[in-house]
């Protein structure tokens, strides 16, 4: 450096009178720009010191731009919107169902108003939150009662220490799943104080076998629909109805976990045969208990249904109390169930079962039209074609059961020892989009599955701005 003056940074309160600063303290607020201003010149005084940096670089100007860049970036929700283009429908890490607009509207006046979340309106006492929806689920399911909870993983904790505690649960070892997440029947088991009576084996339990563990220590029989893996070949199970029958003779509650628990036939859609909750309590199981986030297409919660003095029983436990859920979660539930009285309609109304029926047709003719408009984007070294894909319910449900779909499939030109980068590469650069894609890695390639890309304007915008480092 042959400059005899040395450089200064400018001052704070220099850079705060500055014009360039005044929109950011506007916008983000005098603290927060003082602190990035202090932050900002923190970090370039060594430089400063050291000589490396020159004067346009710490003038006012720049620096105002750099600070409020910074100030956007943090200002910015961690909580962000996605493209799910995996091919699983309700993803559990992208946040299952997506409610439909009465939902979210009954969420918003929820939101914004007090509302008569316990407090009953016809007699002026006070009133109980599950009765919000008791009426419904009694009408959708047959059961006699209700209570919700924060999530199906809640609903089945919340059952067995109600109804099993210091007790024996009975259950089939074809049954003792693991959902993910760390979810296991056994040790959700031992944490609700039930004990483990496994009967059986892995692919065949007979009603022998149940018969044979009952005894003083029983307090109920647990049946688990294993939604996320399949047991095929050769295989025995007994039919709910003969359990319940089982269960009631010796007075023990069947309990029954449905996971995903659809209310409705999903045959009629043409979706594979799910058991339904007013199926399996018709067979006599005296609780059952499902997600309100897989296939019922609601806001994430656990609904336990059944006889009335066993709910009476399970929502007298103090746990009650602590798994509860809020006032926004009933109010998009109850919107949610109440489309569920038209189901005529309901496939265009709830967008989780929309999507999941969307036909592989209309899929198909979107894969064709913008199969050129990503391959224009993403330039020669790309090879994009509109393909047959795969997909998948999600959350647990039907595992084996494949969605025919559509995708975009992009292959790099480039020898085998590159592919990886460059699939990685593109991969970022999907997420690192405004609305982050996210597709899935397979056989060397890069699959957009498109059925759940119903708000292609959006994407399309943003397409241009995407940029694959090489
Ligand atoms: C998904 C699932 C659960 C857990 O439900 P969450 O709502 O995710 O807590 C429990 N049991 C079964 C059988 C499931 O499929």
């Amino acid at each position: 450096m042959s400059s005899s003056v040395a450089l200064r940074l400018p001052s704070i309160d220099g850079l705060l009178r500055h014009p360039a600063c005044a929109p950011l303290a506007e916008r983000y607020g005098r603290d927060c720009l003082l602190t990035g201003l202090r932050q900002l010149l923190d970090e370039l005084r060594p430089g400063v010191l050291s000589g490396q940096l020159s004067a346009v670089e710490i003038g006012a100007e720049v620096l105002a731009g750099r600070v409020g860049e910074r100030l956007a970036q943090q200002q910015r929700s961690q909580v962000r919107r996605v493209f799910n283009l995996t091919g699983t429908v309700l993803h559990t890490n992208l946040g299952r169902a997506l409610l439909p607009e009465e939902a979210i509207e009954a969420v918003q006046m929820a939101a914004r108003y007090p509302l008569n979340l316990e407090f009953d309106l016809a007699s002026g006492k006070r009133g109980d939150r599950d009765d919000l929806i008791e009426r419904l689920i009694r009408e959708l399911t047959g059961a006699e009662a209700v209570t919700v909870v924060n999530n199906n993983a809640a609903a089945v904790l919340l059952t067995l220490n109600s109804l099993g505690a210091r007790k024996e649960g009975i259950i089939s070892r074809g049954e003792l799943i693991e959902i993910g997440g760390a979810f296991r029947i056994p040790d959700i088991m031992a944490r609700a104080g039930v004990r483990l009576h496994e009967v059986g084996t892995t692919n065949r339990t007979h009603a022998r076998d149940y018969q044979a563990a009952i005894g003083p220590r029983s307090g109920l029989i647990m049946r688990v629909h294993a939604s996320n893996y399949s047991i095929e070949g050769f295989t025995a199970r007994v039919p709910t109805a003969e359990l319940a029958e089982l269960a009631h003779t010796h007075g023990l509650p069947l309990l029954e976990d449905l996971g995903s628990g659809s209310l409705l036939d999903l045959t009629r859609w043409g979706l594979p045969a799910e058991p339904t909750v007013r199926q399996a309590l018709l067979d006599g199981a005296d609780i059952v208990t499902f997600s309100g986030d897989k296939l019922l297409g609601g806001p994430q919660a656990g609904l336990i249904v059944g006889r009335k003095e066993l709910i009476a029983k399970i929502k007298k436990n103090p746990l009650k109390r602590a798994l509860r859920v809020d006032k926004l979660t009933l109010a998009a539930l109850e919107a949610v169930l109440g489309l569920y009285r038209d189901p005529d309609r309901l496939a265009e109304r709830l967008p989780s079962l929309r999507l999941l029926t969307r036909p592989h047709a209309e899929i198909h003719a979107q894969a064709l039209r913008l199969q050129p408009l990503l391959a224009d984007v993403l330039g020669e070294v790309w090879l994009v074609s509109a393909v047959e894909a795969l997909g998948m319910i999600g959350s647990g449900s039907q595992p084996v059961a494949r969605l025919p779909s559509a995708a975009l499939c992009c292959r790099p030109q480039v020898s085998k020892r590159w592919r990886g980068r460059y699939l990685l590469n593109l991969e970022a650069a999907l997420r690192g989009l405004p609305i982050p894609v996210l597709g899935r890695i397979d056989d060397d390639a890069l699959w957009l599955d498109l059925r759940q890309l119903d708000d292609e304007p959006a994407w399309l915008a943003q397409l241009a701005q995407l940029q694959v480092d090489l």
